[in-house]
């Protein structure tokens, strides 16, 4: 298949920015740049890449604290997440120094997402599906053609995202994954924000937390 990805696992959270390609165009999305940028544009420049644009699943800081700069020094927009996640987006700056992470900035995307918006990356379309309870913005991005997802921490192989946050909703967690994401196929393979990424049938059948 045309599209090509890599992780890189940025910041102290070991978030796994994730980077889509086209081989052919070598055109590039940035998916959650949460810090580490050198690291990310020697990944770029490695594969011969030209980065079209950033695209954030949510706001939390070790996925959007290094988008402002990011876009800053690539001069692309930032897409993405759901306007849900302002607050969170808005207070970048704040979270760094509660967690001790050096230039984090709060960033207003050029485009905010909504639910069945469609979106390419690396050649390929994705769909957009709000899935709120993590945060209220998190949005997980399908392409139905290349039965690929990219989740952010909405689920992850064998749990999903915390929700013990002010903001966090459980039940509108487990609605997401189970009302939105699960239905979409069992051979639909994801990658997640933290760790291995794995399929939709998988989690259906062993995941602990969407067992009743
Ligand atoms: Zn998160
Ligand atoms: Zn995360």
């Amino acid at each position: 298949m045309p599209l090509k990805a890599a992780i890189l696992h940025v910041t102290p959270f070991q978030q796994n920015c994730t980077i889509l390609w086209d081989e052919a165009a070598k055109r590039a999305t940035v998916i959650d740049p949460g810090g580490d940028l050198p690291e990310i544009e020697a990944m770029l420049a490695q594969h011969g890449l030209t980065a079209e644009q950033i695209v954030l699943t949510h706001g939390h800081i070790d996925h959007a604290g290094g988008a402002d700069e990011l876009r800053e020094r690539l001069g692309v927009p930032v897409i993405g997440p759901h306007e849900a996640d302002r607050m969170l987006l808005d207070n970048l700056d704040k979270q760094g120094r509660a967690y001790g992470l050096d230039g984090a900035r709060n960033v207003v995307p050029d485009r905010w997402l909504v639910e069945g918006e469609a979106l390419e990356m690396g050649g390929v379309g994705f769909d957009t599906l709000h899935c709120p309870g993590h945060s209220p913005g998190s949005v997980v991005f399908v392409g139905l053609a290349e039965r690929a997802a990219i989740v952010g921490d909405v689920l992850f192989r064998g749990s999903i995202g915390r929700t013990d946050f002010p903001y966090g909703d459980h039940a509108a967690l487990i609605a997401s994954i189970t009302q939105k994401l699960l239905p979409l196929g069992d051979d639909i393979r994801f990658l997640c924000g933290h760790g291995p990424g794995g399929t939709f049938g998988e989690e259906r059948r062993s995941n602990p937390f969407l067992q009743r």
